[in-house]
């Protein structure tokens, strides 16, 4: 099936494109800048180093594992220029989880900061595997990213040939519904993901009766963490645009507000649950100089269009690791209109509601959601099985969500594992916990299934709730049940002071907090 593929065909040459923003600040980091021109000098330094002294060629792994550094982005883009197939590596994993990894991939270098590097140190050891360290303590015997030679302008990228059918990445799915898998994108498929939320901006712009391209370059502070795709569709959008990223060492709505206004900050970018923060933390005062505020990585509550404010354009983005980023999006009026879906299509990817046999269900039934396009990775590393598993022989994806579309626009009704069966009957969590949201006293709410002797499973629900709050479970019970059929509404309403786990992504694991849920139900008889 032949692949439209529009503008850059490898991730190289998108780098090669952003590199004539020159004098344009890209990076902005405490209180350092970085210009398009200084990034790419010290990233080719890098990359040479990669090629002339580690003696890496293309095809080699090398795992990036570091907080939301400046030189998180040196590295990566280091290594796309070098060939390498970047592995970038959740932060926030042990050991252990590091190991398993790494295993898994077998990288010829890693990079990480001072951070992780006792995580890696065994694993490097034994495999006599290169470390280069950034920021702190290198640690015996490992050479440091700061003693490299000074970037020189005049440097260009190694002389390597880059394809468009060549491994980019892998990148490992969140482990939210079991293990994480390798995901293997080609510098095609990032190529087409880095151009998505251009065709986003365009769609937008035109909706607004403007002509696209036109407007400023964005100064977006993106507090998605750099290992997921989430942050790439968040900074492919930055660098298509000659726009300027702000990072956060980590996340504090206090500290994301004063640095909106100190930057001038126009796109924030992050999952709901910082968004919503963010809100909280502005108050009456508003958010300055913001004029996007885009969600994505885990469904983000309806209510939270309502709480933007005026001259702040709310925005969507659904995507999976296996998308490479964000391919479906809305924005203002549409999103507005439509708050619980996370909007339409890019002009390069496809739609399937998919029944059990894979038929395609016509509008406003609900299946799983498939996808097809350009920026879909090629299958799991080393893993044929899970692989012909989750792609079909003529290029789908099946997502293992479940969808609805609607005037065009796509719902995610909920994760095909997460769906309780109570009593033969379907009950979305999702819908339930949009219910929860809007009481006022609710500041967090999973709903998931519990087992029940006859119905198979019964439904479930954890709440947290605003300091001082008033309400209770029978209060909650009676909120749902006025908005929803009794066989969804929770029968168990769980209260605590503790905020749900989450993942990097704001997802909330259900899988750790399902055996506790079920232990504090039959607690309770
Ligand atoms: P694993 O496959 O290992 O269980 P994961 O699927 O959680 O991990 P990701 O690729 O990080 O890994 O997450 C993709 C999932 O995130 C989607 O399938 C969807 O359930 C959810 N998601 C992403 N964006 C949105 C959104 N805007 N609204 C609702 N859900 C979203």
């Amino acid at each position: 099936r032949p692949v439209y593929a529009a503008g850059p065909r490898t991730l190289r040459e998108f780098a090669e494109v952003t590199w004539a923003f020159g004098e344009q600040p890209f990076l902005v980091a405490e209180d350092r800048t970085y210009t398009y021109g200084e990034f790419f000098a010290a990233a080719c330094v890098l990359a040479r180093r990669f090629t002339d002294v580690y003696g890496l060629r293309p095809g080699d792994r090398a795992v990036v594992a570091m907080r939301n550094h400046p030189e998180w982005q040196v590295a990566f883009w280091a290594a796309q220029l070098a060939g390498l197939v970047a592995v970038p590596l959740n932060a926030w994993w042990t050991g252990d989880e590091f190991t398993y990894a790494l295993d898994d991939c077998r990288p010829r270098v890693l990079l990480v900061d001072g951070e992780r590097v006792e995580r890696v140190r065994a694993w490097a050891a034994r495999e006599r595997v290169a470390v280069l360290t950034f920021h702190g303590d290198a640690g015996q015997g490992f050479e440091r990213y700061e003693d490299l030679p000074a970037p020189d302008p005049a440097l260009g990228p190694p002389d390597v040939e880059v394809r468009p059918e060549d491994d980019a990445t892998i990148i490992y799915t969140s482990g939210t519904t079991g293990r994480p898998k390798g995901a293997v994108a080609t510098h095609l498929a990032q190529a087409g993901a880095a151009m998505n939320p251009r065709f986003h901006a365009a769609v937008a712009a035109l909706e607004r009766g403007e002509v696209p391209g036109t407007g400023p370059a964005p100064v977006s502070l993106t507090t998605f963490p750099f290992f997921h795709v989430a942050a790439f569709t968040s900074f492919y959008s930055v660098m298509a645009a000659g726009g300027t990223l702000v990072l956060m060492r980590k996340w504090d709505a206090a500290k994301a507000l004063e640095l909106i206004h100190r930057h001038g900050v126009t796109h924030y970018a992050g999952v709901p649950t910082t968004a919503l923060q963010l809100l909280d933390a502005a108050g009456d005062g508003g958010l300055g100089p913001l004029t996007h505020l885009n969600t994505g990585g885990a469904a983000a509550p309806p209510g939270l269009v309502a709480r933007c404010p005026r001259g702040v354009e709310p925005r969507n983005g659904y995507g999976l690791t296996e998308t490479s980023g964000g391919v479906l999006a809305h924005f203002g009026a549409s999103y507005r209109r439509f708050p619980g879906s996370v909007g339409r299509p890019t002009p390069v990817t496809e739609v399937r509601i998919a029944a059990p046999d894979g038929r395609a269900l016509p509008d406003g039934e609900v299946g799983e959601l498939w996808l097809r396009g350009q920026s879909l990775v090629r299958g799991y590393w080393g893993d044929p099985e899970a692989t012909a598993a989750a792609f079909t022989p003529d290029g789908w994806f099946r997502t293992g969500d479940l969808a609805t579309v609607r005037e065009g626009r796509v719902s995610v009704v909920d994760r095909l594992k997460d769906m309780v069966i109570r009593g033969g009957e379907n009950v979305y969590c999702v819908e339930v916990e949009a219910v929860l949201y809007d009481h006022p006293d609710v500041t967090d709410a999973a709903v998931l299934g519990v087992p029940h002797p006859e119905l198979g499973e019964e439904v479930a629900a954890v709440v947290r709730l605003r300091r001082g709050a008033t309400a209770d479970a029978e209060d909650l019970r009676a909120h749902v049940a006025r908005s929803l059929a009794a066989f969804k509404v929770p029968a168990h309403v769980l209260v605590q002071d503790a905020p749900l786990p989450r993942n990097a992504t704001g997802k909330v694991l259900k899988r750790d907090l399902r055996q506790d849920v079920a232990a504090r139900v039959r607690a309770r008889g």
